[in-house]
């Protein structure tokens, strides 16, 4: 889940636990908070440059005016999961500063990137993940009746509540079941007062399509006509592959072939 936590909780555990904790009154709990007080400031603050130095630059969290992006929840920063590679991180920076100037106060929202270290180590249940080039982002959301007031994604993890085909909309997959389609009914009724901003989200699908860096989006197909956007870099997923209704996924072209 986290790449590297595994390896520092774990083993600052069994160093506090076994080597430096040996005689306190509760050693156990004490070696439980340092490990887990060890493993956050590698995160903050020894990750990031470990990684920068072998190509992953770190999302922010929030968003600041040099780089208008911001992760949904802080649970992808203390999941190491919001690294990209250089060439990635400058295509989200010139993308969202367009955005935000075309659209003061929103901001654009990213969810599960990459980890810090490793091509081909991939970033469950991402299995693309693995390689810095990929990215997803949330839509763009305002309060229901109030264009100009963005809000959050309806979910708190940016995943799974669905800007779902509407009856008239071509949906190849409509009705079939397949063990990787979750539909989770149960969560669609969730914080719907945040209404999904159709404008500002193709307005910034079409500031990714225009990047020549771009290899591939996937959006599914009721919501390319539904936007009316077109092009070859758009893409939608089949059956046997999780829905993309609630999610922007976003992939750069490897360094070779852009140079081709
Ligand atoms: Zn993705």
């Amino acid at each position: 889940m986290t790449q590297v936590g595994g390896v520092l909780i774990v083993g600052s555990w069994f160093l506090l636990r076994y080597r430096i904790l040996t005689r306190t009154r509760w050693p156990r709990l004490y070696s439980a908070s340092g490990s887990i007080a060890i493993y956050v400031l590698a995160t903050w603050l020894i990750i990031p440059l470990a990684a920068s130095s072998l190509g992953r630059v770190a999302l922010p969290v929030f968003a600041t005016i040099d780089r208008p992006v911001a992760a949904r929840s802080c649970m992808y920063f203390l999941c190491n999961r919001h690294y990209v590679d250089q060439r990635l991180h400058n295509v989200v920076v010139d993308v969202t500063q367009e955005f935000s100037k075309r659209h003061p106060g929103f901001v654009i929202i990213y969810l599960d990137a990459n980890f810090p270290f490793l091509d081909g180590f991939p970033l469950p249940p991402h299995l693309s993940h693995d390689d810095g080039r990929k990215i997803d982002f949330t839509y763009c959301y305002h309060q229901r009746g109030f264009e100009d007031v963005p809000a959050l994604s309806p979910s708190p993890i940016g995943y799974w509540i669905y800007e779902a085909p509407r009856p008239n909309e071509a949906a190849p997959y409509r009705g079939l079941r397949s063990w990787l389609r979750w539909d989770f009914d149960f969560l669609q009724g969730m914080n719907r007062e945040r209404e999904f901003d159709e404008r500002r989200t193709a307005d910034f699908l079409q500031l990714l399509i225009d990047r020549p860096e771009t290899e591939k989006i996937i959006l599914e197909l009721h919501l390319q006509n539904r936007l009316q956007l077109a092009s070859p870099k758009l893409k939608f997923q089949q059956l046997n592959a999780a829905r993309h209704d609630d999610h922007i996924h976003f992939q750069i072209r490897q360094m070779e072939k852009q140079i081709r």
